[in-house]
C-alpha cells in the first residue's frame, strides 16, 4: 500500500511543480514514505534523515517531509525529536501534500497534517490520474481496520475501515488498463472486507473482481492482504469461475496455535483456517498460498511454535513473511510479558527454514515445464527479461521475440529459493 500511496503522492507533487531526481544532493525536498507496523520501520526513517542531513551538510536545506503511518503516530512528537523534519502527513491527508508544500514555502512554518480524511483523500485522488505506467499495477479499494489484532497498529494509524465508491474504482482500474496496465493488484489493509452500499446493493470484492475480469485488456487479477474471517462464499467461488483472478492467495494466519490466535484477539483458529483452505482447494485444484507469521508472541510456548509449523507443513505454503513479535506502543499485546528474544530468533531460524523448502520445492515443480509469464520489465542491457507466474514466482528468462504485457509460456531450466530462469522461443508449447 506505502508503494500506491507514494506513487500517489508522486501525482500530487507533480501538480505543483515537483519532478522526481535519482541525484540526491540536488533535491529540493523529500518525501519519505514511512510504515509502522515493527519498530525496526521507525528507527530506519529517523536513520534515513540522519543521512540527508549529512549530505547537505553544507548545502541548502531541502524541505523535509515524512509522510504515512510513522508520521501519524508519532505527529507533533516526531517533528519536535527531530527538527530537520518539516512536515508530518498522516496516510489519511496526504492528498493535501501540494497545498501544503506551497504553504510551507509561505509561511516556513513546521506543518503538523495527521487527520482522518479519508473520504476527501480519494475525491481528491480520483480528479488527478494515476501515473503509474507499469504493467503491473496496484489499486487501493480499502483502508483501515476494525479487527484490532492485539498487536497491529493499523486500526490506530490507517483508520476505521474505509471502502471507496464501488465506481470510483472501476473509473480507476479502466484508466490503469487505457494507460497499458495488464495486471491489478487490489489492496486494503483488510482488501476482502471491502463492502461498498449503494442504493441498498451491497459490493463486495467479489463484484469488483467480477467487473474487472470483465474489463477486455486486462490479464491478471489480484488482492492482498485478506483476513481469514472476510473469505467469504461469494469471494471463494470467484477462483471457481473468475479466469483472470489468479490462482495464488496471500492468506495471513499469523499462527497455528488457537491459544496464541486467542492472545492475538484474531477471531479465527486453526481449524477455521485449514477450512478455507480446502474450500478453495475444492473449487480451484491450482490454487496455492503465501502467509505471514509472528513468532515469540507473548505467551507462546514450544508446544505453540510447533503447532505453528504443523499448520505449515500442512498448507505448504509456497512463500511466507515471518517476523519476531515487535512491540508497538497503545495496543494491548505492548502491556504483555516479551518471550525471551534469543529464543524467539532461535525459532524463527527453524521456521524460516522450514518456509524456505517449501519455497524451494514448489520451485523445482516447475523445472523442465512451461510456465504462463506476463512480461513486466526488460533488464538492463541484456537480452533478458523480468515477469511473474501466475503464484507470482519471479522468473527470468531469455527471449528472442516477447513484448512487454504479453502473456507468454516460458520453459524453466534453473531455479534457486527466490526465482526462476528460462527461456521463451515462438511456438513455445502450452504452458502448465
Ligand atoms: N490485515 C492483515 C491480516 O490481518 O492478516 C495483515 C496486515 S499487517 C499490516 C501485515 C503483517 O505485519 C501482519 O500480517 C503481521 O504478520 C505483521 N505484523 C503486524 N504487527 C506486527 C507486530 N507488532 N510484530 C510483528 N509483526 C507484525
Ligand atoms: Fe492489523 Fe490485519 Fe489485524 Fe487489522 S486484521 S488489526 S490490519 S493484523
Amino acid at each position: 500500500m506505502n508503494e500506491y500511496d507514494s506513487n500517489r503522492i508522486y501525482d500530487l507533487v507533480s501538480t505543483v511543480g515537483f519532478s522526481k531526481t535519482d541525484i540526491k544532493n540536488e533535491a529540493d525536498c523529500f518525501v519519505l514514505n514511512t510504515c509502522h507496523i515493527r519498530e525496526k520501520a521507525t528507527e530506519k526513517v529517523y536513520h534515513e534523515i540522519g543521512r540527508i542531513r549529512k549530505v547537505f551538510k553544507n548545502l541548502k536545506k531541502p524541505l523535509v517531509i515524512v509522510s504515512g503511518c510513522v508520521a501519524q503516530a508519532e505527529s507533533q512528537e516526531m517533528l519536535e525529536r527531530e527538527p530537520y523534519i518539516d512536515m508530518v502527513i498522516g496516510p489519511q491527508s496526504y492528498h493535501k501534500i501540494g497545498d501544503l508544500i506551497l504553504k510551507y514555502q509561505r509561511k516556513k512554518e513546521k506543518i503538523n497534517a495527521t487527520e482522518f480524511d479519508v473520504v476527501k483523500k480519494f475525491d481528491e485522488l480520483e480528479k488527478i490520474s494515476n501515473s503509474q505506467n507499469k504493467i503491473s499495477s496496484y489499486l487501493t479499494i480499502q483502508e483501515g481496520c476494525d479487527k484490532f489484532c492485539h498487536f497491529c497498529v493499523v486500526p490506530y494509524t490507517r483508520g476505521p475501515e474505509y471502502s471507496r465508491p464501488f465506481e470510483q474504482i472501476i473509473n480507476e482500474a479502466n484508466n490503469l488498463v487505457g494507460n497499458g496496465v495488464k495486471e491489478i493488484t487490489l489492496l486494503g489493509q483488510n482488501v476482502n472486507a471491502y463492502n461498498f452500499l449503494k442504493n441498498n446493493k451491497n459490493y463486495k470484492l467479489s463484484s469488483l473482481i467480477r467487473e474487472l475480469n470483465n474489463i477486455k485488456n486486462l490479464k491478471r487479477i489480484r488482492f492482498t492482504t485478506s483476513h481469514p474471517k472476510d473469505m467469504t462464499e461469494d469471494l471463494i467461488s470467484c477462483y471457481g469461475d473468475c479466469k483472470k483472478l489468479m490462482p495464488f492467495l496471500h492468506l495471513p494466519v499469523q499462527s497455528g496455535s488457537d491459544k496464541i490466535l486467542n492472545l492475538m484477539n484474531r477471531k479465527h483458529n486453526k481449524k477455521y483456517y485449514l477450512g478455507i483452505i480446502e474450500k478453495l482447494k475444492s473449487i480451484n485444484k491450482d490454487i496455492k498460498f503465501s502467509s505471514d507469521f509472528i513468532i515469540g508472541y507473548p505467551g507462546e510456548s514450544e508446544k505453540d511454535y510447533k503447532d505453528t509449523v504443523d499448520l505449515i507443513e500442512r498448507v505448504g505454503f509456497i512463500n511466507s513473511y515471518s517476523f519476531i513479535f515487535s512491540s508497538r506502543s497503545g495496543t494491548p499485546a505492548a502491556k504483555r510479558k516479551l518471550n525471551d528474544l534469543q529464543e524467539s530468533k532461535e525459532r524463527l531460524k527453524k521456521l524460516q527454514d522450514i518456509l524456505k523448502n517449501f519455497q524451494l520445492k514448489n520451485n523445482k515443480i516447475h523445472l523442465d515445464q512451461y510456465c504462463e509469464v506476463l512480461v513486466e520489465n526488460k533488464l538492463n542491457d541484456e537480452e533478458k527479461y523480468f515477469g511473474r507466474t501466475k503464484f507470482m514466482t519471479p522468473i527470468i528468462f531469455e527471449s528472442d521475440n516477447c513484448k512487454l504485457g504479453e502473456l507468454i509460456n516460458v520453459k524453466v531450466t534453473s531455479f534457486n529459493h527466490n526465482n526462476l530462469f528460462g527461456f521463451h522461443k515462438i511456438n513455445n508449447v502450452k504452458a502448465a
